[in-house]
């Protein structure tokens, strides 16, 4: 029998009965398939715990923050087992490490560095169901990581690469992959099918219906994703390869909120002084959302970029060392910028939906700061307060909304 992994993210496992009505769901999908389960921590869980840990420090090492937050989801396994058990299934919980989810040792943001599984398919051997922590692995040091909030998608997926299943399904508290978030933005439309390459750069620009790891690993793979309600039974979203030849089309929307945006000004051009503010910054591992060289005049450049606001006061930091040694006489910020992206296989070469972004956004009095453009997406950055009016601008153009 072909596997299929089934992933329950925590708000389809915030009480007992929830765990009891996710069991059913994996019941129905074990008459015609082997099945490898991946939960999350039960609803609010990691963020309880990581409450605790706060009531006793700000700064806990990022170690211990590994062993507390991956506590969860040991809570979720074993309790899930219970309700295969009860639905006379004979299933078997295990951790990261148990299933050897082999990790580099970055603490807090671990990389998967190899799946051995071999309990995994003993357990499948055995016709038991395994029942996988998600979010965590081990390290070849033998210490316990995670892999970055939201990262239990990312267990399934790579579960999933590694063991050679059909498909993934990851249910969750929505319909499938809407063409904006559905809780944020009334009347967005559920996406029958999207390829790898727009369910990735969703995620990337801020859709968190599915972790942009896990989308990377399904890209690489060419692991079939359904993403799911784990509340009804209606049909969700698949995310396969490419369908259609050449139709750039607007498909979908996202947004990120809470960026932060930073310009050097008038830096003098001395060839070493990009690669060293660059060096600088990356070394620190800021993420650079966006980032702009411009010509101030003959002897100087300005330096724009962009990062999460939460890495603000890492990158003044870097700044204030940056500024006196490279002489930079003035940097100016924006700590209330977010972004807003429309998706669609081929537009990003597309001048007519530019075009129509430009109208749109100009018709509804949108200033725009920043412009970014792939082959999947546009990526318009803009001032937060203009960002609801902005997106659902363009829900309209593009006829991303119900009737
Ligand atoms: P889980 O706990 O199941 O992992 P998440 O909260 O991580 O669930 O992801 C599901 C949420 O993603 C939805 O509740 C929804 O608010 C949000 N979301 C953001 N963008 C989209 C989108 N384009 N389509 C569907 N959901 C989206
Ligand atoms: N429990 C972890 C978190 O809340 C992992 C996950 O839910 O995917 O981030
Ligand atoms: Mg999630």
């Amino acid at each position: 029998m072909s596997i299929i992994v089934i992933k329950f993210g925590g708000t389809s496992l915030a009480t007992p009965a929830h765990i009891c009505r996710a069991a059913q769901k994996v019941a129905y999908y074990k008459k015609t398939h082997d099945i490898i389960t991946v939960v999350s921590a039960m609803a609010h869980s990691t963020d309880n715990l990581f409450a605790m840990s706060r009531e006793i420090t700000k700064t806990p090492k990022a170690r211990e923050l590994d062993m507390l937050l991956t506590a969860g989801e040991r809570i979720s396994v074993a309790l899930f087992s219970m309700a295969l058990e009860r639905l006379n299934m004979e299933a078997v919980s295990f951790t990261g490490s148990q299933v050897g989810i082999i990790t580099d040792t970055t603490h807090t943001d671990a990389r998967i560095l190899e799946i051995k599984g071999d309990r995994l398919k003993r357990a499948l051997g055995d016709n038991k169901i395994p029942v996988v922590c998600g979010f965590q692995g081990v390290s070849r040091e033998k210490e316990i990581t995670t892999l970055g909030r939201g990262g239990s998608d990312t267990t399934a997926v790579a579960l999933g690469a590694a063991l050679g299943a059909e498909r993934c399904i990851i249910f969750t508290d929505v319909d499938g992959v809407f063409t904006e978030d559905p809780h944020r933005f009334v009347g967005t439309k559920k996406i029958g099918t999207l390829s790898y390459g727009e369910m990735l750069e969703l995620s990337c620009r801020g859709a968190q219906v599915l972790h942009p790891r896990a989308s990377s690993i399904a890209a690489r793979y060419c692991m079939p994703i359904e993403i799911r309600n784990s509340f009804n039974k209606k049909s969700g979203t698949l995310i396969t390869t490419v369908e259609g030849m050449e139709h750039p089309k607007p498909k979908a929307m996202t947004h990120c909120e809470d960026l932060y945006l930073v310009t050097l000004v008038q830096v003098l051009k001395r060839s070493h002084y990009l690669s060293q503010i660059l060096t600088e910054l990356a070394e620190a591992g800021i993420h650079l959302k966006f980032f702009f060289h411009g010509i101030s005049d003959e002897k100087r450049f300005d330096l724009s970029f962009i990062t999460p606001l939460d890495e603000r006061a890492k990158v003044k930091k870097i700044l204030r060392g940056i500024m006196k040694k490279l002489r930079i006489r003035q940097v100016r910020e924006s700590v209330d910028i977010c972004s807003m992206s429309v998706i669609g296989q081929g537009i990003g070469s597309e001048s007519k939906v530019l075009t129509k972004i430009f109208t749109a956004l100009s018709q509804a009095r949108v200033h725009i700061e920043a412009v970014t453009t792939s082959e999947l997406s546009i990526n318009v950055f803009l001032k937060r307060t203009y960002l609801s009016r902005a997106v659902r601008a363009l829900l309209k153009k593009f006829h991303l909304t119900r009737k």
